[in-house]
């Protein structure tokens, strides 16, 4: 498993009660997000109506599960949490609907994962809150129309391409969450060190956080490893030394890179010339899927600017072959 893994681990959850933001100014970072957020909240709750349903997106371990539940909290109503692919009949998602109280949130994680039946349940029931629903069977069988109370929907995708145009446009809010700087996430590790009782020196958390992929998740799970080498190696408390040591020993680079980012960059140079590739080629010769390069691995490597995406495919780009410590590729080599 990787140390750097974007989704969430057992460990994860187990510790996640306790340091997941509860409020919108814990919730550090997203400021754009943030600020909408608190307007449409306060106008919902001025208004006493049902906020109109947010659509979230942006890679795994952002905040996406975390944003939802400060909204619901911010609007003082509860939240029911599923996820697409839970979802497997229309009655299941009916069920969901129908048990809601008025306001509340219902979280769909995963939402492009819907198939497409239960799909169709949901455009009524966000659009004028109904549903309709079939009793009986064979030539007995009817449809009845059921209302349903305000709610709102939140769902949560990590890519917005993934969601089908009519499902898209029944969002009223759409949020993309986009990838935290260091500065951030130093300030997400210092409150966790302090919710969870470590002794972190602020150079200690802006080392973990400069290699956690601008991933709350992330930084939240080298801080614990960290803590574990500290106690264990040293006097228990993380500063840089024992930060840069404990990286060392995951093997999680200045860049927060591992071994699969490393081995994906000097694929597309030593295998590819260095790009362009497809991402199907690319995935054959890492015997990776599609999926985990695309979602997991190339996301935070763009936007770093090591690897570029062009309608032709995957190139690495200067800054790669220097992190490598190769000469500068075709690239520049002109
Ligand atoms: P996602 O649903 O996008 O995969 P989560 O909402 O589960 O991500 O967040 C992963 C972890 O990161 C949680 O443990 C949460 O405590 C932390 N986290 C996420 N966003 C923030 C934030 N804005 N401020 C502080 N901690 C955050």
């Amino acid at each position: 498993e990787r140390i750097i893994a974007a989704d969430a681990t057992r460990e994860d959850d187990a510790i996640e009660a306790s340091i997941r933001p509860k409020r919108l100014d814990e919730y550090l970072g997203q400021q754009p997000v943030r600020e909408q957020m608190k307007i449409y909240i306060e106008a919902a709750r001025g208004r006493g109506e049902a906020l109109d349903h947010v659509l979230i997106f942006g890679p795994p371990g952002l905040g996406k599960t975390t944003l939802s539940h400060v909204i619901a909290n911010e609007l003082g109503v509860g939240l029911r949490q599923t996820s697409g692919p839970v979802i497997e009949k229309a009655g299941d998602l009916a069920a969901l609907l129908t048990n809601l109280q008025p306001h509340d949130v219902l979280f769909i994680d995963e939402i492009h994962r819907l198939s497409p039946v239960v799909e169709e349940v949901l455009y009524p029931a966000m659009e004028d809150y109904q549903i309709d629903i079939m009793i009986g069977e064979g030539p007995a069988a009817r449809s009845i129309k059921l209302d349903l109370p305000p709610f709102t929907l939140i769902g949560a995708t990590t890519r917005a391409g993934l969601l089908t145009a009519p499902l898209r446009d029944r969002f009223g809010i759409v949020q993309r969450l986009e990838f935290y700087s260091a500065a951030e996430l130093t300030r997400i590790v210092r409150r966790s060190a302090q919710i969870l009782g470590i002794d972190c020196e602020p150079e200690g958390a802006t080392e973990i956080a400069r290699r956690s992929r601008g991933t709350p998740r992330i930084a939240n799970r080298l801080l614990r490893r960290v803590r574990d080498y500290a106690q264990v190696r040293a006097d228990g408390s993380i500063n840089r030394a024992t930060a840069d040591a404990a990286m060392a020993m995951l093997k999680v680079d200045p860049e927060g890179f591992d071994e699969l980012d490393r081995r994906m960059l000097r694929t597309i140079i030593d295998n590819f010339d260095g790009g362009p590739v497809g991402v199907e080629s690319l995935a054959a010769a890492l015997s990776e899927e599609r999926g985990t390069l695309e979602d997991v691995i190339e996301p935070y490597l763009i936007q770093q600017g090591f690897l570029v995406r062009s309608a032709r495919g995957r190139m690495a780009t200067p800054k790669a072959y220097q992190h490598l410590g190769l000469r500068a590729g075709p690239a520049t080599a002109g």
